[in-house]
């Protein structure tokens, strides 16, 4: 069992939290006059500080007990809290497979701290030889998972994973923002056997709530008590927590999208296929594909100017174009747009 309180920086572990009006009085009923809230109107109370309700619901959908879940503004904010909790600005260093999602190396560097990059294998699946020395490291505190990774779209495999978080002295954080996307499991339910891993899965994607910026992670209680130590008293607005809580009452229509989404991503990979452009195709547990073609900056370039807009990826993967699956009308307007180029 990893010591989370030893893994934790000493001025996180030692310093008081601000306690919030709310946190100090959280009943629903009164006369409140201990927040300096102005009396009037609809929007003029502060937020549930722990967003009581929203992880109620979330809890109920996804099996998971209310107090392993702590919510972000976004995975953005968690990742975020993530560095800050764990590691020593200037002197401690987090790990990433590349390419993967660019977050993970732009927190690391808001927070000082080094990023060591460990390319994934010619298979896109993490290279255990090369890794595995590495984790020895004591200045090592985070290794960010991202499965289904972006851009690759595509899962690891589970046993090198696996090995990673019982090996490690750290922090591991698996991100399963497109966990949605695929029938491979997630790894929630070993977040009660290793007390030193994190999972993060977030409201924008799948879920159809991008504008509404609220990111989960997924761990022990140990874990969650830091995060709700560090973060802004009031994170996630009420209007994000009611966006939220209106989309999770309707979750049937939810999944109706996500099936639809996964039956587009099929059809629209077997067009890409036919393509003259198409070098090759990546297979993606996610909600888009990762695309090789002869000449990704100009085909992209060609695509902006028809008001068609996919994801240049050429500095990370060569020759790749990222291409988020849209509705019917949209796959079927970019394949048609893709068709006119002769190579
Ligand atoms: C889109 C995405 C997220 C989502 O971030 P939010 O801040 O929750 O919108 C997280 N991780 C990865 C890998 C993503 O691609």
């Amino acid at each position: 069992m990893t010591d989370i309180d030893k893994l934790v920086r000493n001025n996180v572990r030692n310093l008081a939290p601000y306690s919030s009006a709310r946190d100090e009085f959280s009943g629903k009923e009164g006369i409140f006059l201990d927040a300096n809230e102005n009396p009037y109107g609809n929007l003029n109370r502060y937020p549930d500080p722990y967003q009581r309700e929203l992880k109620s619901a979330i809890s109920k959908i996804k099996g998971i007990p209310e107090e392993k879940i702590f919510l972000g503004n976004g995975s953005d904010e968690v990742i975020d809290l993530c560095f800050r909790i764990f590691c020593n600005p200037g002197t401690d260093k987090a790990l990433t497979f590349s390419p993967t999602y660019g977050m993970y190396e732009v927190s690391a560097a808001i927070n000082d701290i080094k990023i060591i990059k460990v390319p994934l294998n010619g298979s896109f699946q993490i290279d255990m030889p090369v890794v595995l020395p590495l984790l020895d490291d004591e200045t090592l505190k985070l290794i960010f998972i991202c499965s289904p990774n972006n851009p690759t779209g595509n899962c690891f495999n589970r046993a090198d994973i696996e090995k990673i978080i019982s090996t490690f002295h750290g922090i591991v954080v698996i991100d399963e923002a497109y966990i949605d996307f695929t029938e491979k499991p997630s790894f929630t339910p070993l977040t009660s056997a290793y007390s030193n891993l994190i999972v993060m899965q977030t409201l924008s994607k799948a879920m159809g709530l991008a504008a509404v910026r609220i990111g989960m992670a997924i761990t022990n209680t140990d874990i969650i008590k830091y995060f709700n130590k560090i973060k802004p008293p009031y994170n996630i607005s009420t209007i994000n927590q009611r966006a939220a809580l209106k989309m999770l009452a309707t979750k049937g229509e939810n999944k109706r999208q996500i099936n639809l989404i996964i039956r587009e991503r099929d059809i629209l990979s077997a067009k890409l296929l036919d393509l003259k452009i198409t070098k090759k195709i990546f297979p993606t547990d996610a909600n888009f594909i990762l695309l090789e073609v002869t000449d990704a900056t100009g085909i992209y370039s060609s695509l902006v100017e028809k008001n068609i807009i996919v994801r240049n990826r050429t500095s990370v993967v060569n020759n790749c174009l990222r291409i988020t699956v849209g509705k019917p009308l949209e796959n079927n307007a970019l394949v048609s747009a893709l068709n006119s180029f002769e190579q």
